[in-house]
């Protein structure tokens, strides 16, 4: 269904911000007829409560384009509104920056928080109980987290710096949190967050944090939640949902978290339970888990494992659990009697999920992620999860908008649709206010081998230096592979007078900001690199692409999703592969206009997006611009920078 356009009551008003109000108070603000167009498709979801896919092209500002008519409709009534991100980065710069600036020039009396995931917190307990046994902490940590401790108004651990995520792994709030007996209650920096976000009206979340909420509440039966009641969902970068919803889905067993039970059940050796029965079960876990890394580094379907082998480890937890239960407290060991439940329950709930995902289940797939650290886990993932996204999540909102710049694919929303459950939303595509024909050149060459070839490499090579030196570096390569990447790295090196950064010489954000300084450099990089990279300016003047990006055929996950597909009469490649690239491909491609004076050139290198039948699927998806297969028009594009791009229609 489209988005007919059609005015409601609130029109005049989000009209209103949009051409008067945020012109004027706003310094520099540039009006968008795109922005205002995706508020008013947004206003009316809410006034009409109907669920909203919108793409938003780059550069649309799709944040105001949705608070605004978000803050109207809070301001106005009694609805909560949840808005959930793909990324903390985004959550906290709505929450910072973005609502406080729209603040200044509407000040609405609407109560906001941020709601983040307990393990992102400080737990005053667990730290004092570290401090009180010193272990696994130096001196210099002590001080360092305390003095922390002591200043911070959040207990965010975001904020510490310069100590490791594994030492913060121990001092988060976990499981094993003892409210209500806990004596630093009062103090909590989580029960305060908490308290925060049931108190809001508008909550700003991460998506893993959104779907773990409905998650906690299917498990509880509705009991518990991680997030309060809501009448409003908006998932921004919103292509990321069906990805988040399988992870966040999948049944998993770790080996360390048998490991931790284990532990935790040597508390009570003291009390009855047999020592050397123990040991057994330690030694069965390890040689269970231990059995999942002969494998390498790939993960594996389960189907080819013995579905006995987890007998041995599956009798000595339900073992464990008898003997926990058989254990007799006196009147002073409360405590010790409610960590015996507790942990009771813990063995019982990863006894269930071994269970599970050695039975067969049908919609799920049971595979093993080896690792490369030795510690293999078990997972268990749903193939499809759009009947669940659309009966626990769709089907409790009143309204819900879902957004993104890169939702549509082949020129329709089909594919995110059905993969969402979201088939019966209204869909409204706004178009970014970049100009792609005067300021991008799509080029596409036609004298490079077939991908596979062993030749395409060195010749990409080859045809790189030429580029490069039209566009005088300052490019961005992106691959499907680091095989690529480094064949690429070695090829150019000493060819080209201009600084190479590579992927995995730095963390990303030193390695961005090293590229936005040095605006000749050129960047190689992978898959994180494909999206979130936002260089304006000269520095990102070209755009190159080594391959289209299918995802890897080999992961068990995606395999059960193809061969789903094939039951269903389906064509695996149309209706998943090729759409899947294509969002990719743009993502690709969206790295290189990030304002209305930039301009630049992005070149696919993989000559199936012309020699195949499906490559026009994959052009389709992308902006609409000049295109050419003449690196003349790419030496003339960037000798005239100032002027219009040159090349043909597609
Ligand atoms: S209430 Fe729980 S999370 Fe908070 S400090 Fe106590 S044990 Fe930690």
């Amino acid at each position: 269904m489209q988005d007919t356009g059609k005015m409601s009551m609130p029109a005049d008003l989000i009209s209103h911000m949009f051409t008067s109000v945020l012109p004027q108070e706003w310094l520099g603000y540039e009006a968008r007829p795109g922005q205002l167009q995706l508020a008013m498709a947004v206003s009316r979801a809410l006034d009409q409560s109907h669920l909203l896919v919108a793409e938003a092209g780059t550069g649309t500002g799709k944040t105001l384009a949705y608070l605004v008519p978000l803050l109207r409709d809070l301001d106005a009534g009694s609805r909560r509104v949840v808005v959930a991100t793909a990324t903390i980065a985004l959550q906290e710069q709505i929450f910072a920056k973005d609502l406080p600036q729209l603040a200044q020039v509407w000040p609405v009396a609407v109560k906001v928080a941020l709601a983040k995931g307990k393990s992102q917190y400080l737990c005053r307990w667990r730290l004092g109980q570290m401090v009180q046994l010193g272990l696994g902490i130096s001196p210099r940590e002590v001080d360092h987290l305390l003095g922390w401790a002591h200043q911070t108004q959040t207990g965010d651990l975001n904020e510490v710096e310069g100590l490791s995520r594994n030492l913060l792994g121990h001092v988060c709030v976990d499981d094993g949190c003892i409210y209500p007996r806990c004596p630093l209650e009062e103090n909590c920096f989580w029960l305060q967050a908490r308290r925060r976000v049931w108190q809001a009206q508008l909550i700003i979340c991460n998506q893993h944090l959104l779907l773990s909420d409905i998650q906690v509440r299917q498990q509880t039966g509705g009991q518990s939640s991680v997030l309060p009641e809501y009448q409003v969902l908006v998932v921004d970068e919103a292509h990321h949902l069906p990805g988040v919803a399988s992870e966040i889905l999948t049944i998993r067993a770790e080996a360390r978290k048998v490991g931790w039970l284990i532990l935790e059940a040597r508390r009570f050796s003291g009390h009855g339970l047999a020592r050397g029965k123990l040991q057994e079960l330690e030694a069965a876990n390890q040689q269970f888990f231990a059995s999942f890394c002969s494998r390498g580094t790939e993960a594996y379907l389960l189907d080819s494992v013995n579905p006995n082998q987890a007998d041995d480890l599956l009798d000595g937890l339900q073992w464990l659990w008898e003997e926990l239960d058989s254990l007799v407290f006196g009147d002073a060991e409360a405590d010790l009697s409610e960590r015996r439940e507790r942990l009771k329950e813990q063995v019982e709930n990863l006894r269930q999920t071994i269970a599970f995902i050695f039975t067969s289940t049908p919609g799920y797939v049971s595979w093993v992620e080896a690792g490369g650290n030795g510690l293999p886990s078990l997972n268990a993932t749903p193939i499809a999860v759009a009947e669940h996204l659309r009966h626990h999540l769709f089907n409790s909102v009143e309204a819900a908008l879902l957004t993104s710049a890169t939702l549509a694919t082949g020129g329709n929303f089909d594919y995110f649709k059905q993969n969402a459950g979201l088939e019966t939303a209204v869909e409204v595509v706004v178009p970014s206010p970049f100009d792609f024909r005067r300021q991008c050149l799509l080029y596409l060459p036609r004298n490079l081998p077939e991908p596979e070839s062993h030749d395409f490499y060195p010749q990409m090579v080859e045809l790189l230096v030429d580029i490069l030196e039209a566009s005088r570096g300052r490019a961005l390569l992106l691959f499907t592979s680091f095989r690529g990447l480094t064949a690429v790295f070695n090829g150019l090196s000493g060819r080209i007078p201009y600084h190479l950064l590579r992927q995995g010489d730095g963390a990303k954000a030193s390695l961005l900001e090293a590229f936005r300084q040095d605006v000749h450099s050129v960047l190689l990089a992978t898959a994180s690199f494909w999206e979130g990279v936002d260089v304006p300016g000269p520095a990102l003047s070209c755009v190159v692409m080594d391959r289209i990006p299918f995802a890897v055929p080999t992961h068990p996950v995606y395999q059960a999703r193809l061969a789903a597909h094939r039951q269903q009469g389906k064509d695996p490649f149309w209706q998943v592969s090729l759409p899947e690239a294509a969002i990719k491909l743009k993502q690709g491609f969206g790295r290189l206009i990030r304002s209305r004076q930039d301009r630049g050139v992005v070149a696919i290198m993989d000559r199936r997006v012309f020699s195949r039948s499906y490559g026009n699927f994959l052009l389709a998806s992308l902006p609409d611009c000049a295109v050419t297969s003449a690196l003349e028009d790419v030496r003339a594009f960037f000798a005239g920078e100032g002027g219009p791009a040159t090349g043909g229609d597609r």
